[in-house]
């Protein structure tokens, strides 16, 4: 077996180191156009392109966050767009030392034959749309795999197809100078316990790492995109150490420590839980050979968007809540988080059952 060594194997291995910069971590803007549109409703703001802009210029623009980022996800209508002044949105991360990325899958679709489980879809033309995002600026890439724990879930079916999807996926992407995040989700739906998402998180990384090696991609050129390894959603809480113990656990057991830095999904919790899990993986005393950071999505614009709800004058109040959260999350990779940006809207969980990206 030997990795990819192509003309791009050196820039995927720095692009992939940079964004694994301790103390920095992305931020996941990448809604689709859809699902944009359910959070604009949330705030009755109307699903228009100027208000798409609107709200990620609100993101981009905040002053003192490009310190606590090295990436931002983008949805292909966003790797285009410009600030109200004119600068490409991709010029100004970059100027900030923030990469950009983009979304490249095209959502899930049922597995015939299965219990509502799914694949992800995206293959067809990928190379072709990988090199046109790289030459409009992208360095990486984003493609999300869904999971579910169920009585008999995930089936072996599942978790194969997925596994090669984003192998397949991974590899095209480094073909073309995308270094590909990898993101096989397990939904946070349902009562289980955290033995039983701990024993199907390691089963389906270590499927995934499995399927990376044959299909020869250079992991040094990649990142690995987890949930958490939690209680169900309707099963009784745990503490954040407890829920870093079995996280770090899993991960130690399945992913190579070729893999620069492993950037976990948010999958409902609310910010402040998120920043807290985080924080206390970074403080376990237990062998970590990879940056734990964060790409959040929702856990990093919740409070964001409430405080904004579209008024040109909420944008300074709004920016102020983005960069608390950036910051504390910053704080949660360096194992430093004190506590201080919990309360107010920070605490609201965000679960939406079966959620579509
Ligand atoms: P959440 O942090 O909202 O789970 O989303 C992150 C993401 O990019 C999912 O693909």
């Amino acid at each position: 077996m030997s990795a990819y060594e192509g003309k791009y194997a050196e820039e995927l291995k720095k692009t992939a180191a940079y964004i694994a910069t301790p103390g920095k971590g992305i931020l996941a803007a990448d809604e689709s156009t859809g699902t944009i549109g359910k959070r604009l409703s949330s705030i009755k703001v109307e699903n228009v392109e100027a208000n798409r802009q609107a709200l990620r210029q609100l993101l981009f623009t905040a002053p003192d966050t490009h310190q606590y980022l090295s990436g931002v996800i983008l949805f292909e209508e966003t790797l285009y767009q410009k600030t109200d002044d004119g600068v490409p949105f991709t010029k100004l991360l970059l100027d900030g030392g923030v990469i950009p990325g983009i979304k490249v899958d095209k959502g899930v679709v049922e597995l015939a034959g299965t219990d509502g489980e799914t694949t992800t879809q995206g293959l067809d033309g990928l190379g072709d749309r990988c090199k046109k995002y790289y030459e409009a600026g992208a360095r990486f890439a984003k493609w999300r795999a869904v999971l579910k724990i169920g009585a008999n879930e995930p089936s072996e079916l599942s978790i194969q197809q997925n596994a090669q999807g984003l192998a397949r996926y991974a590899m095209i992407c480094q073909e073309n100078g995308l270094v590909p995040i990898v993101e096989p989700e397990i939904l946070v739906d349902g009562t289980h316990s955290i033995e039983r998402c701990a024993y199907v998180t390691e089963m389906v990384l270590a499927a995934c790492y499995k399927a990376l090696n044959e299909q020869h991609v250079l992991l040094e050129g990649t990142l690995l995109k987890p949930n958490m390894v939690t209680p169900g959603s309707e099963a009784k809480k745990v503490t954040p150490e407890v829920i870093a113990k079995y996280t770090v656990q899993a991960l130690q057991r399945t992913v190579p420590p070729a893999v620069p830095g492993i950037v976990f999904l948010s999958g409902g919790q609310s910010e402040e839980e998120a920043t807290l899990n985080l924080n206390a993986m970074n403080q376990l005393d237990a062998k970590k050979p990879w940056t734990l950071s964060f790409s959040f999505g929702r856990a990093l614009q919740q409070s964001v968007l409430k405080t904004w709800s579209g008024k040109a004058e909420n944008i300074d109040a709004a920016q102020k809540a983005f960069h608390k959260r950036c910051k504390a999350n910053s704080e949660a990779v360096l194992g430093t988080y004190k506590g201080d940006a919990a309360g107010g809207l920070g605490d609201e969980s965000l679960h939406v059952k079966d959620y579509k990206y």
